[in-house]
Parts: structure tokens; sequence; C-alpha cells
């Protein structure tokens, strides 16, 4: 079976299709500018060709359109028909409370999914969009919701709940619910696979390190803690995002600048993290490239961003009494020896030790702790579109 897996965002949307029999990618895309001037769809057939489509794309029900068009027309020979996708596969990114697990999609999901749209305005709408026009383009085929909080719902009360007046929680939902679950999830037991241990008897600490950067604590197969929460503005320094910072920073910029609400949002959002350190990019290459030249604001930036990693692998390891496993991923955990070494410099006393010739490997799933190391620690690349295209597969065929 063929599955579609459709990742929405407001203006663009990335695809990929998937042959299941033997999980190989049988052409993937991303549709760009969407209802905006200029609009596009890049087609990359397995081949490693790319092919660019220029026209007006109002909407993702176009983009959508165009895309499954692009997917079954004869030049490219990706698929003969429609009916050949069995399933299509969606990213969501918020389900509130509602789902600890993904599911078919009817009108009782997309109702959960509208109501936790005010916890993630950006992008539930789109989201949304992306379901509301595959099925008015492939009415007879299942869509798959695989929401981004939900393997984090396992998490008891006290990691979720804030210390802040419980009324909060009982009014409006302020609590942790915690993101990038897929690719946890994905990793973890792509890890506890690899290993050949059991999932359950895993202590495992996930650092998902990219532009968004999170940690989970993973026992007895279950997310306990992580660290993004209300939002993904919490947790790690990141990109652009500040991670923790003492709230009444917020109060108090606010009054010294003479800023409103949003605006206050979108510098903590987009304007922070290592970006604002540095005041020079959000990108670790150019951080780390900055860096080795001399510039100490970058380096001071990478050096803030490593010792948040440090301190939350410290704390999740007290949480469980331990840890077995330690695994990056993300752009930056999948590549970047240097920011793997830092972090896990002086992690000995929790049996942790990196062998540095093995942390020279670079996006492939590979052990780089030494052979004496009681703590195995892994790279292992996420694969969000894969994991959605197995849940799509596994509800499908139940
Ligand atoms: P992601 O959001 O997962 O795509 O990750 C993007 C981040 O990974 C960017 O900040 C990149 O600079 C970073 N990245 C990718 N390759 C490397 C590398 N070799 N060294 C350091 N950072 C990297």
């Amino acid at each position: 079976m063929k599955i579609l897996v459709i990742n929405c965002g407001s203006s663009s949307l990335k695809f990929q299709l998937l042959d299941m029999s033997d999980e190989s990618l049988v052409a993937s895309g991303l549709v760009e500018r969407i209802g905006l001037d200029g609009s596009r769809l890049v087609l990359k057939t397995n081949d490693g060709e790319e092919h660019t489509f220029e026209q007006p794309l109002p909407d993702h029900t176009a983009a959508l359109k165009l895309t499954i068009d692009t997917l079954i027309s004869p030049e490219f020979n990706i698929l003969k028909s429609l009916d050949e996708i069995g399933a299509v596969g969606h990213r969501i990114v918020h389900a509130g409370e509602a789902y600890s697990e993904s599911v078919i999609i009817d009108e009782e999901v997309m109702d959960a999914v509208e109501k936790a749209t005010d916890l993630a305005p950006l992008h539930n709408p789109p989201n949304i969009l992306g379901v509301r026009a595959m099925q008015k383009i492939m009415p007879g085929t299942p869509n798959v919701a695989v929401f981004d909080t939900a393997f984090h719902q396992s998490m008891e009360p006290p990691a979720y709940i804030y210390p802040l007046p419980y009324r909060f929680y009982e009014k409006y939902r302020v609590r942790r619910y915690g993101f990038h679950g897929t690719s946890h999830k994905y990793v973890f037991e792509t890890a506890a696979k690899f290993l050949g241990i059991p999932k359950e008897e895993m202590r495992t600490i996930t650092c998902h390190l990219g532009n968004g950067s999170s940690l989970a604590a993973i026992q007895n197969g279950k997310s306990i803690d992580t660290t993004m929460g209300f939002t993904p503005l919490e947790g790690l320094v990141m990109g652009t995002r500040s991670g923790n910072i003492d709230p009444a920073i917020y109060h108090y910029v606010m009054q010294k600048e003479n800023l409103s609400p949003d605006e206050m949002d979108q510098i903590l959002n987009k304007e922070s993290g290592v970006l604002g350190i540095s005041c020079y990019s959000s990108d670790f290459r150019d951080l780390s490239d900055n860096a080795s030249a001399g510039d100490m604001q970058c380096a001071l930036a990478l050096s803030i961003f490593r010792r948040s990693v440090k301190k939350y692998i410290g704390s999740y390891a007290a949480l469980m009494g331990g840890v077995d496993c330690i695994i990056f991923t993300g752009g930056i955990g999948e590549n970047s020896a240097l920011d793997r070494r830092y972090i896990c410099e002086g992690l000995e006393f929790l049996g942790a030790k990196l062998d540095p010739k093995k942390n020279k490997v670079r996006g492939k799933l590979a052990e780089i702790s030494t052979d004496d190391s009681t703590v195995k620690i892994l790279v292992v690349p996420t694969n969000e579109e894969l994991a959605i295209a197995r849940d799509t597969l596994r509800l499908v065929q139940a």
C-alpha cells in the first residue's frame, strides 16, 4: 500500500509518498507561497530530479489538487491511478488533551482539533485545511491524524501542571503539552530495536536538537517529561526562541520598551535564542563558523545552548533514577559532532562516555559511546514522515 503523508503550514505544505511494502520513498515535494504571488510546487522524484511548477495556487485545496495531479501525471510515472494511495497521513500539531494516539479522522476528531486551535493558532488551522482539502479531492480515502502532542499525553500531573492558580488549568487547560512527540517516539523506538533492548526496560533521554529543540525523558516506554510546555517556547535555548527565562522579564522589558503583548511574544519566539545572543544568526553552522573565527557572541550563544541541553539531561537522569540511553536527533543532533561533544562532556558521572572517534558520524544511525560506557549514546536520524506513514498504515489495516 502507498501512503501519502502531508504536513500543511500556513502558506506551504510538504508531502511524501511512501511505498509501505518496503517503506521506500516514491516521491516527495514542497508547495510554497500558497495564496501568495509566485506560488509553486517542487516535486522530487526518486531518481533525485526536481521538477518545478509555477502557477497560481489560491488555497490549500488548489495546492493539494496540483500535488495529486502531478503524482498521477503520465510524465513522471509515479502513480497509475489515485486508487494506489491507500490512505493519507496528516501531521497535526495539537490535539489538546483529546488524543494520546494517532486516529482515523472523522468529524469527532475534527471537532477536537478545531477546539485545540486556541492552543496552536498558527499550526492547527492549516492542518485542518489540509484534511478538508484531501476529503474533497479523494473522498473515499481514509485520512489519519498523527499528533505532535500525542506521545507526551502519558505525562502525569506532576510533570504537566504548572505552579499557577489551578483554575487556569481548569478553565483554560493551561498545562504542559510538549511537542516533537512523533520524533521523540520514532527515535526512541528505532534505538530500542537497534540495541535489542525491550522498550519498557530503557530509561532514555531523547534530544531533538534543531531549529526548534526539545528533550524528552522516556521511562517504561512512555514520555514522562519533556522540555517544551504549553507552547514550543519553553525549555531549551533554540534558534530564535528564548526557552526558559524568568517570567518577570516579560513584564519588565515590556514596560521599559513600551511593547504590546504581541510584540513581546514576537521577540521571545522570533528574535531570541541563539539569534538574540549572537546578534548574528539562528543557524548553528553559521554560529560554529563564526565562533571558530573568534566571534565571542557566537561562542557565547553556542555555550548557552549546550549548557541548557546538559542541564536537562542531568535533571531527567535524576527523575528516572539514572539513564540507559541518550539519543541525539534533529539537524544539530544528527550532524554536529562538536555540539554532541560539548553536551556530553562531564556526563561521565552518569556512566555516559562519548567515543571521540565514533562521534565523527553524521546523519546516520550509530552508537557513539565507548565500549565501557554504561549509558548507550546514539545518533538516530529522525523521520517523522515515516513515523506518520507507519501509524497510518497500522490504523487503516486494523
Ligand atoms: P532542523 O530544524 O532539524 O532542520 O535543524 C536545523 C539546524 O541544524 C540548523 O541550525 C543547522 O545549522 C543545524 N545543522 C545542520 N547541520 C549541521 C552541522 N553539520 N553542524 C552544526 N549544525 C548543523
